[in-house]
């Protein structure tokens, strides 16, 4: 049985939780690799819309085991609310369905501040969801931070721990406050956060978590050796990846697909299909380059018919044309085996679409991307739109334009789009 992988193109928010769970129809195990609950995955299926910031986009398939990888950094009270807001919803999560890597991040309260801290203090706001989770990896990669296997260490051992990883933070704040004092940021007063008040709020939560915490490594070996389908769920995207994307306007992690097979703990020559998600159109959640991006009426109508706003934070996303020079970036640097285009259906409400073909650039066309992105200006070629994909369920029942524009991203980034979304519910989906 194959190893699957879903991962992100553009800046996130393509749709990779509706991809995820529908390939996790048959599959044994799916495994959220990366990110913290900075993610928002939406998954509409019998009838209801389900938002995941943590769990995994299957969670929703009783039948699969969900799991939360080594990669991703996890707020224990966020994935408590969210356990129990999904028990409320009617789904199942008990031990035999969900399971959180022991080597997986916690992020604590003070993370939380410091990610408020380190934005009041940027001039360039990369205006990230405030949870705290660049902070965690920040914290992770100084090697103080705390790992779900540190909630079942002795207390005394537990507490110097807090200690150690609380004591950058406590001076931090100090200076951060006299500056606040001074006028110099018009800010509310960073708190000074105990090594017992973290304490607490580790075994406040540890009692909820602990039956889910094991090495899931041994879950991967197992399931490998039996032959299990196993789907690796990639949070974020390619284009805010601290390595690849549009440092510094990126998320601290690695959500490229290196990155995400790293975070799921699986070697990449076992991985044989990476599926990339991308929309027909482009949308970013925060600051950074966006070359086609529409400050008027056209990006005001993708934002209305493609309902983009953040899952997480509900802000306006901004929006604009494909850009397919980007998604050809990605082909070799993820390794991309196929492509989903979701939206389908969003874009075709335009009677004509401009999609991305090149770049100027320092007076050329070129057909890559820089490294200065925001020296780069589209050059477009414009399309026939006006599709309706209601009632298609298959390519062909599709209307030409809308198969002429599948195509042309195919042609273009010379990748196979495997599936297209055209509507948000699961069954709107057509296998090509
Ligand atoms: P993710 O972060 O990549 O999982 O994506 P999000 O769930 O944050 O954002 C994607 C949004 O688009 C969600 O509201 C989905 O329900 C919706 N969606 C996904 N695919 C389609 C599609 O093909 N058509 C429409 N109309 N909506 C879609
Ligand atoms: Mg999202």
């Amino acid at each position: 049985m194959p190893i699957k992988m879903i991962v992100g193109l553009q800046y996130g928010d393509e749709g990779k939780g509706r991809a995820v769970h529908y390939e996790a129809k048959d599959a044994d195990i799916v495994i959220r690799a990366t990110g913290g609950s900075n993610a928002g995955h939406t998954v509409v299926a019998n009838g209801k819309k389900y938002a995941m910031h943590l769990l995994p986009s299957a969670i929703i398939r009783p039948e699969v085991l969900s799991m939360i990888g080594p990669g991703v950094v996890a707020d224990l009270k966020i994935l408590v609310d969210e356990i129990e807001q999904m028990r409320k919803a009617g789904v199942k999560v008990e031990k035999d369905n969900f399971v959180i890597s022991e080597r997986t991040h916690i992020t604590f309260p003070h993370h939380r501040q410091l990610d408020r801290l380190y934005e009041m203090l940027k001039s360039e706001k990369v205006g990230t969801t405030g949870r705290g989770v660049g902070t965690t990896y920040e914290e992770k990669a100084r090697r103080t931070n705390l790992r779900m296997h540190d909630l079942f260490i002795g207390t005394s051992e537990l507490k110097e721990k807090i200690k150690e990883n609380l004591k950058v933070y406590n001076v931090l704040v100090s200076e951060a406050n006299k500056l606040i004092e001074d006028g110099i940021y018009n800010e509310e007063k960073f708190p000074a956060i105990t090594v017992d008040e973290e304490y607490n709020y580790c075994m406040e939560y540890k009692e909820k978590l602990q039956e889910f915490i094991t090495d899931t490594h041994v879950i991967i070996d197992n399931a490998i050796e039996d032959n299990k389908l196993i789907i690796i769920e990639g949070a974020q995207s390619f284009w805010l990846d601290n390595d690849h994307g549009d440092y510094p306007m990126t998320t601290s992690s690695n959500p490229n697909a290196s990155g995400t097979a790293s975070g799921a703990g699986i070697g990449p020559t076992l991985i044989d299909e990476v599926i990339g998600v991308i929309k027909a159109y482009t949308s970013r959640v925060g600051n950074g380059p966006f070359i086609t991006e529409q400050k008027n009426e056209i990006g005001d109508s993708i934002r209305e018919w493609g309902h983009e706003y953040g899952t997480t934070t509900g802000r306006p996303r901004r929006t604009g044309w494909l850009d397919l020079v980007m998604i050809k970036h990605t082909k070799n640097t993820s390794g991309l085996t196929a492509l989903c285009v979701n939206h389908l259906d969003t874009i075709g409400k335009f009677d004509s679409i401009n999609v991305c073909i090149g770049y100027k650039y320092k007076g050329k066309i070129i057909k890559h991307v820089p490294i200065d992105k925001e020296n780069c200006e589209p050059v477009y070629e414009t399309l026939k739109a006006g599709w309706n994909t209601e009632g298609a369920t298959t390519f062909e029942e599709l209307p030409k334009e809308a198969q002429e524009y599948i195509n042309f991203i195919e042609k273009y980034t010379g990748v196979f789009v495997k599936y297209i979304g055209v509507g948000a519910d699961e069954k709107r989906t057509i296998i090509k």
